[in-house]
């Protein structure tokens, strides 16, 4: 099964991705986290891409889709992927469906969770994580249990993305709805596209994309 989850920053789509990795087996691809994997790391493309993540912009639609090519072509999305943060251009949109026509592996649905830009602003500017495990936090709606200690493993470092800043969050937010809602149409036409509310809470989220998930056909595989 291939997924794309599409909606604004802070919208959930990370943490719905993960759930579903889980559930359904099926790789979860995120663009931003490979891209600061690729910062960290201090490569090339992790050289190329820091400036512009860090003003909120997006970056390049080359360096991206030659990343995310590769990212589908390993063992682990054979099965199946979600799309986290790809696309997000329509030359992107476009590029992918070249890549999946030539792989035979189409797109079987297309989530858009929709989410007001007022409470976007709150969601993102409070979130951090988990520096060991991934854990996802947030100061006035998720803090761990134990103040200073993570939930999940016991760590005691947490980590804040440099784009979360407050003027950086609305550089990204005018970056989706310029650049990135005009593929919108495109799903929609092709009758993929499936529209949820973000602002539910992440349970009922889940439960809705489940939902649409079991609508989708199961595809035929031929052993010739
Ligand atoms: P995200 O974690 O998905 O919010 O992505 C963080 C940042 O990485 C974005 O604000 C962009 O600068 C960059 N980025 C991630 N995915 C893409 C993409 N598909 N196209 C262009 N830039 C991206």
């Amino acid at each position: 099964m291939n997924l794309i989850l599409l909606g604004p920053p802070g919208a959930g789509k990370g943490t719905q991705a993960k759930r579903l990795q889980q559930k359904h087996g099926i790789a979860q691809i995120s663009t931003g986290d490979m891209l600061r994997a690729e910062v960290k790391a201090g490569s090339v493309v992790g050289q190329r891409a820091k400036a512009v993540m860090e003003s909120g912009q997006l970056v390049s639609d080359d360096l991206i889709i030659a990343m995310l090519e590769k990212r589908i072509q390993q063992p682990d999305a054979a099965c199946g992927f979600i799309l986290d943060g790809f696309p997000r251009t329509v030359p992107q949109a476009d590029a992918l469906d070249l890549m999946l026509d030539r792989a035979g592996t189409p797109i079987d649905a297309v989530i858009e969770l929709k989410v007001d830009d007022a409470a976007l602003v709150d969601r993102i500017a409070g979130r951090f994580t988990c520096a060991i495990c991934g854990a996802g936090y947030h100061d006035n709606f998720q803090t761990p249990r134990v103040e200073g200690t993570c939930d999940v493993c016991g760590g005691h470092e947490f980590i804040r993305r440099a784009d979360d800043r407050r003027e950086t969050v609305a550089a990204r937010l005018d970056a989706y709805h310029t650049q990135t809602a005009p593929i919108l149409p495109h799903y929609r036409n092709t009758g993929r596209l499936v529209t949820l509310d973000g602002m539910a809470d992440v349970d009922t989220v889940s439960r809705e994309i489940e939902a649409v998930l079991a609508q989708v056909p199961k595809r035929t595989v031929t052993i010739s």
